[in-house]
């Protein structure tokens, strides 16, 4: 009954307004003001579904979501959901659970060479991978893991801790900030490094370089860059390999945050842009974003292991094991912030196989083209620019149902808008 509710939602889904319509409060007068005590019949639950919260649903698997960044749900994600769920297994060790231990280390590798990442990042490589919820998640881990290998260098304690410096553009995700305050990086050390505004809105090496070096004439010690691949904003990409460069010369850790972009680099066509890769330490994708595996699911993968397990290991007397005892097996609660995980790697195995390669690379590359050919329509009305300005509308071209005709919906209605507006001058797109 559920799977077929399912069905009708995506049936019926280009009926519903993309944006909720409802007003903040609009639930709590719709439903009772407590649990019920007595068991209800599902299609009584159901009901209420329909009549009361998909009326406060912002659709976004609908075909004409274009906010934010695409969360590509898709029929093997959701039955892998469900099969997560159904076995609802809990592996924070290998022996409570091997095959969520086994099958995450095999599909991290699998994507990882579909990724052509350098082999030091996977386990065939001393490397490895692991699935955490978010990409919020995988900025704490490795930034923790970054810091605790600094400390160990440079003396621990509040000295330490207050000379660490850590950098990103003014084009990063707050993510990365977050994660700097949660570890205790001085506010007035995480340093925003100007992106170029003129033409890439990357960061800028030469700006790198003056930063780094400023800081360390002043005593404080680099420890971290967070690159970008595929930028909130703007889609836009930090140049990898000059960035890795200065970061190997002054010992910082770099991060490659491609959480939205990254999945493009399964097709060869588009894999230079994490060209570089190699002299970073860790690098992220979020599969449920472009990647058709439903939230959540961030992929992280780290050129040394055991850099995050010395700082978030724990062996409590309840969690010991023999496996574990002997060495030679992953514990992913090592490798992560939380200790219970969910078994999300049989959603993306399930996406990988069900899709199989060939038509992912088409999936990305439909998409790919609606977006140029948007950027086309774009450049075809003089009012409009495909550059820097001051005002910007910004289309994620994504959804896992979206067709031509939806982007040439978007683009009418961006456009009767202007024709409202009068807009005379250039607006950037
Ligand atoms: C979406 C996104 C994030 C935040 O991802 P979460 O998984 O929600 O933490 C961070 N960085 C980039 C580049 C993103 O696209």
């Amino acid at each position: 009954m559920v799977i077929d509710f399912i069905a009708d939602y995506y049936n019926n889904i280009e009926h519903y307004p993309v944006l909720s319509q409802v007003k903040p409060g609009y639930l709590r007068h719709l439903l009772p003001r407590s649990a019920p005590l007595a068991a209800e019949p599902i299609e009584e639950i159901i009901k209420d579904i329909e009549t009361h919260i998909i009326p406060g649903i912002t659709h976004w698997q609908h075909p004409a979501h274009f906010a934010y960044f695409p969360c590509t749900a898709s029929t093997a994600g959701i039955l892998g959901e469900l099969l997560t769920a159904g076995l609802n297994v809990v592996g924070f060790s290998w022996v409570a659970s091997p095959a969520a231990t086994e099958l995450e280390a095999i599909v991290m590798d699998w994507l990882g060479e579909l990724l052509n990442l350098p082999k030091p990042f996977l386990f065939s490589g001393n490397g490895g991978g692991v699935i955490m919820g978010t990409t919020c998640e995988a900025l704490l881990a490795t930034l923790v893991a970054a810091r605790d290998r600094k400390l160990a260098e440079i003396g621990e304690g509040e000295i330490g801790i207050g000379k660490l410096v850590v950098y990103c553009s003014d084009q990063t995700h707050c993510a990365f900030a977050k994660a700097a305050k949660i570890v205790g990086i001085k506010q007035g050390n995480v340093r925003v490094v100007p992106a170029s505004k003129t033409t890439s809105f990357g960061l800028c090496p030469d700006e790198l370089v003056r930063a780094v070096r400023s800081d360390r004439d002043r005593g404080l010690v680099p420890l971290f860059l967070c690159a970008t691949v595929g930028t909130t904003p703007t889609a836009a990409v930090d140049p990898l390999l000059p960035l890795c460069r200065v970061a190997r010369e002054h010992d910082i850790w770099v991060h490659v945050d491609a959480a939205y972009a990254g999945a493009a680099c399964v097709c060869p066509e588009f894999r230079h842009v994490i060209d570089g890769v190699e002299g970073a330490d860790s690098f992220s994708l979020n599969a449920h974003k472009w990647f058709l595996t439903t939230l959540d699911c961030c992929c992280l993968w780290v050129k040394d292991p055991s850099a995050l397990r010395k700082s978030l290991s724990t062996n409590p007397e309840y969690l010991r094991n023999q496996a574990s005892d002997e060495g030679g097996v992953i514990d992913y609660k090592d490798w992560q912030v939380t200790l219970s995980r969910r078994f999300r790697c049989l959603k993306l195995w399930m996406v990988l196989r069900s899709n199989g390669v060939a038509n992912l690379r088409n999936f990305l590359r439909s998409h790919v083209r609606m977006a140029e050919a948007f950027e086309k329509l774009v450049a075809e009305d003089a009012r409009f620019a495909v550059a820097g300005g001051i005002y910007m509308l910004r289309l994620a071209v994504g959804a896992t149902l979206t067709e031509a005709r939806h982007v040439a919906e978007a683009w009418k209605v961006v456009r009767e808008q202007a024709d409202a507006m009068d807009v005379e001058g250039i607006v950037g797109c």
